[in-house]
């Protein structure tokens, strides 16, 4: 309750619009899932529309009168904590979405369709001559966007700020050099030994019928509430919804069951955040996740930290024959344990491991720093790219489609949204190291099937507190120190030293 009546008009806009979200939400979740094809034009059309209305009402005039007459009210101090958490979030997002000229964001957006065009072509050809002048007068845009949201700012402070609120180069350089330093060295030892991981007890033929009683009992495992959720198929794996009804797709694909297998702990992962936020916080902007990094971590908590672990497997792997039946009847826990964890680098992010994806992240901000700080040419950037690879992996990029080219975020102007692709995992790392001072035996808990006590302690410190704090508050509250790359480096070391026998 609260004496402030502009506060409770607020809120009921701010849920006027969770509501059309979650609407589009289902809309988006059918297109991908049920629609028939010639559906495509008239459901662009729909999305396009609630897109309009979503953003009229972000941006709705009325917000920033109420926004205004709530922090001039003489009982603006007697808000609560959390209900000042709550104007203070939608005065950010309201700020941050005014800043912008409704012609220039129109123009970034159509900017960004032409330029996803030709990038295709150039990607399709390897020729980065295609695209070198989309690209260029595309940072021209990012830095004048950049100039919008703060006049006085580095350009590329702001955008990364923009994408991860709180960090700037300052926080990135301090981590990337310690996740650097400490993964170069394991990266170059564990693709240098002589005992390297066997793919056939993996890449054997599995059915999807198999496949998918798999996908659903370890959903079952990690506690997904399938009363809450649907398994579903799609092209790429993806995680919408909100509190009761969060649905999770994934892939399949007969000679890997790793991809379904693990996707499906990963988008789990995604949706146990969501059905797990506190059901007070529900239609209140601290009923949202605290950040999409810290969103991807708890999606990997689940892929890599449980379904990655020998551990997990002491236990699982009984139960996985079972489901398989002949197919893995041979399989040793070691070896597969091992087969599951295998470092390769690779060209490709997408496809990397856990361990090297780091690599990919830090070539991408290297590069996107010294791009913003006029450090680089456009021109320069596919040789950059190249030799970077080549120093941090190893690897020898033979084309541009396979470099600078593979990834379609900068056509559309994703600047500074790279590097919060690694945070999840640094943060997951630094969190572990709590957890398992919390729950000394969680592994062994994990061993004898117990998984309980694990999605406890992550419920009450990071799921359930929804968005009442900033992630790099989240994590000095939870684990007493400022956020570090340290603990990342020291799990990894940890268990791969161990899984390769070194
Ligand atoms: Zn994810």
């Amino acid at each position: 309750m609260t004496k402030i009546p502009q506060y409770t008009k607020l809120l009921e806009l701010y849920k006027e619009i969770t509501l059309l979200n979650n609407i589009n939400g289902v809309l988006y979740w059918d297109f991908e899932v049920m629609m028939p094809k010639k559906g495509t034009e008239q459901r662009s059309e729909e999305l396009a529309y609630m897109s309009g209305l979503i953003h009229e009402r972000n941006i709705s005039p009325q917000i920033g009168k109420l926004l205004k007459k709530i922090q001039e009210h003489k009982s603006f101090d007697d808000l609560s904590f959390q209900q000042k958490r709550n104007v203070e979030l939608i005065m950010r997002d309201y700020e941050k979405a005014t800043k912008i000229p409704v012609a220039f964001a129109k123009e970034l957006a159509k900017h960004g369709a032409i330029s996803t065009e030709h990038w295709k072509t150039a990607k399709a050809k390897a020729d980065f001559s295609i695209f070198r002048d989309d690209l260029a007068k595309m940072i021209e845009l990012k830095k004048q966007e950049a100039a919008y949201l703060n006049p006085d700012g580095d350009p590329y402070d702001v955008l990364l700020d923009d994408y991860e609120y709180g960090f700037n180069k300052k926080i990135y350089d301090k981590i990337f050099a310690e996740a650097k330093s400490g993964l170069t060295p394991l990266i170059q030892s564990l693709v240098t030994a002589t005992n390297q991981p066997d793919d056939s007890l993996i890449l054997r033929k599995c059915p999807v019928r198999v496949q998918t009683a798999l996908a659903h009992d370890v959903a079952a495992f990690v506690h997904y509430d399938l009363n809450a959720g649907r398994i579903d198929t799609a092209v790429h794996p993806f995680t919408t919804g909100y509190f009761d009804d969060v649905r999770i797709t994934i892939a399949f694909d007969e000679n890997d069951f790793t991809n379904s297998f693990f996707a499906t702990m990963h988008e789990v992962g995604h949706a146990l955040y969501e059905q797990n936020i506190a059901p007070e916080f529900k239609y209140q902007p601290i009923g949202k996740a605290t950040s999409s990094a810290m969103h991807e971590g708890q999606a990997r908590f689940i892929e890599n930290i449980i379904g990655r672990n020998p551990a997990f497997w002491e236990f699982y792997l009984e139960k996985f024959k079972k489901i398989t039946g002949k197919i893995f009847k041979d399989v040793q826990l070691e070896p597969f344990a091992h087969a599951i964890n295998k470092v390769v680098p690779s060209k490709i992010r997408i496809h990397a491991d856990p361990l090297t994806y780091s690599m990919h992240i830090i070539l991408r901000y290297e590069l996107e720093k010294a791009l913003f700080a006029d450090k680089l040419t456009v021109d320069e950037l596919p040789s950059f790219w190249n030799e970077k690879m080549e120093e941090y992996l190893g690897i020898e990029i033979e084309n541009d489609a396979e470099g600078i080219l593979q990834d379609t975020h900068y056509a559309w102007g994703l600047f500074g949204y790279f590097p919060t692709y690694a945070l999840g995992s640094y943060y997951n790392a630094q969190f572990l190291k709590v957890l398992k001072k919390d729950l000394p035996t969680w592994e062994d808990q994990l061993r004898e099937g117990k998984i309980q006590a694990i999605l406890d302690w992550l419920n009450k410190n990071i799921r359930r507190v929804g968005k009442l704090y900033d992630p790099l508050d989240l994590v000095k509250r939870v684990t007493g120190e400022d956020f570090t790359a340290k603990y990342f480096v020291e799990e990894v070391k940890n268990k791969y030293t161990k899984l390769y026998g070194l």
